[in-house]
């Protein structure tokens, strides 16, 4: 385990097996739809490259990139760095994210998406942090593969000031890490 990790939270083990149940039930509902699965970069990365690989049905990979979270805290504010290259409209969309933690990037996210106007647009997030949500955002996910408490994790793609994401894991980070 990497000396900066006080504990595993989720195990390689245990995302792959909840990965394989969630890409069953995500090949069975966008069967003869053609999905578009639009990640949202960089932190899904990991997730998007596994779970891409469950869906046994025919998609197209599309990528957006959004500004929003600086260390640990969140800003607030979320701008458009790179915008999708194809056009949704009337098409069935999925999100693939890693975290729905305050609900800020994936309500703008999801807005930006729906002014294309697509057939249907969903939400599928590796992790849930309920507890974070902000007042306000009534935005569910569809598809939740862990709800998760209050800690910041990360690894499997989460960051902290840009490293970790290639822990094949999701760990929380020791105190002293911060620092
Ligand atoms: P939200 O806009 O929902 O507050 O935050 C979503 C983004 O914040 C995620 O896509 C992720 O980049 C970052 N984030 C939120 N919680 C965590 C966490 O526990 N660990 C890491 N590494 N990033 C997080
Ligand atoms: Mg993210």
């Amino acid at each position: 385990m990497d000396k900066n990790i006080q504990e595993v939270m989720l195990t390689e083990a245990q995302i792959q097996s909840r990965i394989a149940e969630m890409g069953e039930i995500l090949s069975e509902e966008y069967r003869d739809k053609n999905p578009v699965v639009i990640g949202v970069l960089k932190g899904v990365v990991v997730f998007y490259a596994d779970m891409i690989r469950k869906i046994t049905v025919p998609c197209q990979m599309e990528f957006m990139q959004i500004s929003s979270y600086e260390g640990t805290e969140s800003s607030g504010s979320v701008v458009v760095k790179q915008d999708i290259a194809v056009d949704i409209k009337g098409r069935h969309v999925l999100i693939l994210e890693d975290i729905f933690d305050t609900g800020n990037s994936l309500s703008f996210v999801h807005a930006h998406l729906m002014a294309k106007e697509p057939a249907s647009l969903k939400i599928c997030t590796l992790l849930d942090k309920p507890e974070r949500r902000k007042p306000g955002v009534t935005l569910q996910a569809d598809y939740v593969g862990f709800t998760i408490p209050n800690e910041f994790v990360v690894g499997y793609g989460l960051d902290y000031n840009e490293y970790y994401r290639n822990l094949p894991y999701i760990g929380i980070m020791k105190p002293e890490a911060y620092t």
